[in-house]
């Protein structure tokens, strides 16, 4: 791919450059010879541990936990624009482990604005020491997510896990499914209703949940088409307590939360546009090596005209993101429609990318062991991660025309 990066600081292009080498010389070589790890049904032989310590090793398991903690620490004005660059080059090697890096990124973000002084040096300190060591973030519940997004704040519509004041600490019950890391995370950020009687925007709070507390069940690793060593998982409270420090926000979690949900669809977008460039890398060294009817696939012209759509696709999206990206560094008004736009059109983008991928692969495209099929199952996956693509659009919608736009749930006013 000869087109540049353009406008990147120093601390960007260095990282940049790491990030490459690391997923050139580790993770491609790992993922093409070891392609059947991914299928393993022993989620804990999946990742090797060698590769989270490799990302360790180039800085990019903490980033966004302060330097003071000896965490990564970016430049602030510029900090999401490297997380969408970072994202992106680790998911053009997988995207799966790259879901595993960026939930720890997310949660710090969360953790160094929400949390007391002593727990991020409790949990900033254990999370630097281990390279094994990953963050969650729980909101999903069996019910459905999208009244979340949209949201659809009635009392009826709020999260089933409940936590009730006890004792001078907080007892939950409840489960979350669908979570990055949720089967791996030694630390999880868990959201309950903690007042029945108001919306979800009222009435959610935040906890700090130690994987190790007594009443949490990992109950299992969900097995995913795509983006398999994110190791999602679905967790169980029951009769779970959580001391009174390990309240993050009381009733406004999810407002509060905004700080970690733009960044969020920043990175998610980002982490689908390495899948298409990967996709489209493939192809292109297949297609300049391949030969069908007499001449290499190339300079036929019906698979010319697929690698330019490809390749106007993927910069497209980069364009649409690094506006998205620089929105949310800037806290510009309209960050919230940029980040949804980026991360929607993204997901249809990449699948379409991955798509032409598939098909000009012939039927190596479809084979396990070839490498194509796997993008394929990848770029899927992000139609459905933070919000669907219905539901992002309905965002996008209500951003653009606060008062005329309609709620999508529940009764028109
Ligand atoms: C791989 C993966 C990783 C994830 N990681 C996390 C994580 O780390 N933490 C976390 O908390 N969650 C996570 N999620 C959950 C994710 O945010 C939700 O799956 C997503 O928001 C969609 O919610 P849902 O699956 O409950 O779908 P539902 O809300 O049940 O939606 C089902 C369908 O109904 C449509 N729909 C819903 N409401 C409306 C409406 N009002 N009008 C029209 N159509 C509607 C939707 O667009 C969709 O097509 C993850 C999900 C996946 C797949």
């Amino acid at each position: 791919m000869t087109i540049i990066q353009r406008l990147l600081s120093e601390e960007q292009t260095l990282m940049r450059e790491s990030c490459r080498a690391f997923v050139d010389d580790v993770v491609i070589p790992f993922i093409r010879k070891d392609w059947q790890r991914e299928w393993s049904m022993t989620p804990d032989d999946r990742l090797p541990r060698e590769i989270l310590e490799g990302a360790d090793r180039i800085g990019i398991r903490t980033l966004g936990v302060p330097d003071e903690f000896g965490g990564v620490e970016l430049d602030k004005a510029s900090e999401v624009r490297t997380f969408a660059l970072i994202s992106e080059e680790i998911a053009r090697g997988d995207s799966g482990l790259s879901d595993k890096l960026v939930q720890n990124w997310k949660v710090s973000v969360l953790l160094r604005n929400l949390a007391p002084r002593h727990l991020q040096e409790k949990w900033f300190t254990r999370l630097v020491k281990d390279p094994q060591f990953l963050l969650a973030h729980c909101l999903t519940e069996p019910r459905g997510a999208s009244d979340r997004w949209l949201p659809y704040n009635v009392p009826e519509a709020a999260m089933q896990t409940r936590a009730v004041r006890r004792d001078g600490g907080w007892v939950i019950n409840g489960r979350k499914q669908f979570i990055s890391n949720g089967y791996d995370a030694g630390l999880y950020v868990v959201y309950a209703n903690t007042d029945p009687k108001v919306g979800m925007m009222q009435g959610t709070s935040s906890f700090l949940v130690p994987r190790e507390t007594p009443g949490l069940t990992v109950a299992r690793c969900n097995e995913t088409l795509g983006c398999r060593f994110m190791n999602n998982g679905e967790l169980v409270f029951e009769d779970m307590v959580v001391p009174q420090d390990h309240l993050l926000v009381e009733n406004e979690a999810l407002g509060k939360a905004g700080i970690y949900f733009q960044p969020g669809k920043i990175i998610q977008a980002s982490k689908n546009l390495g899948v298409g460039v990967r996709a489209f890398e493939a192809t292109a060294e297949y297609v300049q090596n391949y030969v069908q009817g007499g001449r290499i696939l190339i300079k036929h012209q019906a698979v010319a005209l697929r690698l330019a759509d490809m390749a106007t696709r993927i910069e497209a999206v980069r364009a649409l993101r690094d506006r998205a990206a620089q929105a949310v560094d800037d806290g510009a008004t309209d960050a919230d429609v940029l980040c949804n736009m980026a991360k929607v059109y993204a997901s249809e983008e990449m699948m379409k990318v991955a798509q032409h991928a598939l098909e000009l692969h012939g039927g190596n495209g479809v084979m396990l062991d070839f490498g194509i099929e796997k993008l394929f199952r990848d770029a899927a996956i992000f139609l459905h991660m933070d919000a669907t693509a219905d539901v992002s659009r309905f965002k996008i919608v209500k951003s653009l025309f606060p008062h005329s736009a309609g709620k999508y749930a529940g009764p028109e006013a």
